[in-house]
């Protein structure tokens, strides 16, 4: 899966293919702002919210990270002038980090500081969800994260669960009263410092589960997201929040869009709030292959896609 996303080749006949359309439009909201602001409204009047993420990551050309950024702005300002909450994520791949931290920030701030100014004008508390990637980013996106805290943004981190040191980076978060999405993480280079094997992350990521919902991060204005479709884990999440007096709404689960829509909805019809992370972009093939690998149920669909069916 990893060779079939990187592939240039693979990614040029899929994007440009008709008969690939069926797979795009099962994990991607289209191909602009535009499209994506239309299947955000539909999501938003079904009871879900929505993330924003305009596709491409560990991008090397200057030209494509100024698009980038340009694209997440115009993400931000069309959610605004929707009248829908302005949730936008973000990968500092995407912005520059791949090349140059200082340009990378540079981009993150000018961003930051769009949101910042459409919250000032009104707009539905607008978040700057900053994405975690592999293990050689933590510590600069945790930087980054401080250097847009500081300069007013409103911004929030994800942070993974597989992580060893994910319990140390999430104290100082809970104890200013910020926000993070936990999730398992996506990443398995990380050696010694990650745990190994499902069983050890899904005990880390309740472990972490059990911090973000202790009646201190509660009286800290603490804001916990789980990033998960993992059946088991959700009901204990769920329990927790209960046993310590949290109610939907000053929680939340996020999903990525497309992928178990029958949980997805079942949990909004539990009343808890379910945000749908929904990438959109023409760079929708490393995404989608990546979605496609974590389920074999997904196979049958890319087979259908590749015979054209
Ligand atoms: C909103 C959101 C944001 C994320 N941001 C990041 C990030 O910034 N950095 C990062 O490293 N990772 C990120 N991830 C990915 C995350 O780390 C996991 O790799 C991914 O979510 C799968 O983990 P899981 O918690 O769903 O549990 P799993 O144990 O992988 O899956 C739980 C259940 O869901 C099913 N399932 C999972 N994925 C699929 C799929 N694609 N199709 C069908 N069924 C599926 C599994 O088969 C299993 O039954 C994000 C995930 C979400 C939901």
């Amino acid at each position: 899966m990893i060779a079939l996303a990187r592939s240039p080749r693979v990614t040029r006949w899929m994007q440009g293919n008709r008969a690939a359309a069926a797979l795009a439009r099962r994990f991607v909201g289209g191909g602009d702002v535009a499209a994506a602001t239309a299947v955000a409204r539909e999501l938003e009047r079904a009871g879900f919210k929505t993330s924003l993420y305009y596709l491409g990551e560990y991008v090397e050309d200057p030209a494509l990270v100024a698009e980038n950024g340009r694209q997440k702005i115009a993400a931000a300002e069309a959610l605004a002038a929707a009248r829908m909450q302005v949730h936008v994520s973000c990968d500092a791949t995407q912005l520059g980090y791949a090349i140059d931290d200082a340009a990378g920030a540079t981009l993150a701030l000018r961003i930051g500081e769009r949101l910042r100014a459409l919250a000032e004008a009104g707009a539905q508390q607008p978040v700057l969800m900053l994405n975690m990637e592999d293990a050689a980013y933590v510590d600069r996106i945790l930087v980054l994260r401080r250097h847009l805290l500081a300069a007013g943004v409103p911004v929030a981190q994800t942070l993974q669960a597989y992580l060893k040191r994910t319990a140390a980076d999430l104290v100082p978060i809970i104890d200013e009263g910020g926000m993070v999405r936990l999730v398992k993480g996506a990443f398995a280079d990380a050696g010694a410092h990650a745990f190994q094997g499902a069983a050890a992350i899904d005990a880390n990521y309740l472990a972490l589960a059990a911090r973000m919902l202790a009646p201190e991060a509660k009286a800290r204005g603490f804001r916990p997201v789980f990033g998960t479709h993992d059946h088991r884990l959700i009901p204990q999440i769920r329990d927790l929040a209960r046993v310590n007096g949290w109610k939907p709404g000053e929680y939340g689960f996020e999903m990525l869009y497309g992928v178990r829509p029958l949980l997805q909805q079942a949990l909004r019809d539990a009343g808890e709030e379910v945000r749908l992370y929904l990438p959109f972009g023409r760079a929708w093939w490393p995404y989608a292959v990546r979605r496609v690998g974590e389920s074999p149920r997904n196979f049958l669909l890319l087979a259908r896609t590749v015979l054209g069916g």
